[in-house]
């Protein structure tokens, strides 16, 4: 199976599997977290597969910038005076999904640190 077929986000990104898209770009698109942990929960993740954030800037810098620039947009879409961005890196630190993808997290008081 290649990594399209057996990748959630790669079938996402393929309009193979629905998802609420927000924004998008050439290199990347956003659409919203099926599990939210807050009022604006949204995910980008680069169109192109790669298994993490450090794997994205290794693969295109012009990538990575795309896919903070479009984080940005959409919180500014959203409207929010301020945004989380986080990028879960490895199974010890809760990522899930093997394919890079930033959260955008706000419209609620955000604490620090995260659990
Ligand atoms: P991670 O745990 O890898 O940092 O983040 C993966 C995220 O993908 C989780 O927040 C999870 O809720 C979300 N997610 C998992 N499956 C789906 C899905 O089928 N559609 C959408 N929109 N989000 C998903
Ligand atoms: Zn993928």
């Amino acid at each position: 199976m290649s990594e399209t077929e057996s990748c959630l986000f790669c079938r996402i990104v393929a309009g193979q599997i629905p998802a609420t898209v927000v924004a998008e770009s050439v290199n990347s698109l956003a659409f919203r977290d099926i599990d939210p942990g807050a009022p604006t929960h949204v995910l980008v993740v680069p169109r192109r597969h790669v298994p993490d954030l450090a794997g994205l800037a290794a693969a295109s810098a012009a990538e990575l910038a795309d896919a903070v620039a479009l984080a940005a947009q959409v919180a500014d879409d959203e409207g929010l005076p301020g945004y989380r961005v986080v990028a879960n890196t490895g199974e010890a630190a809760g990522q899930s999904v093997f394919h890079a993808h930033l959260h955008v997290l706000g419209g609620r008081s955000l604490t620090w640190p995260p659990g």
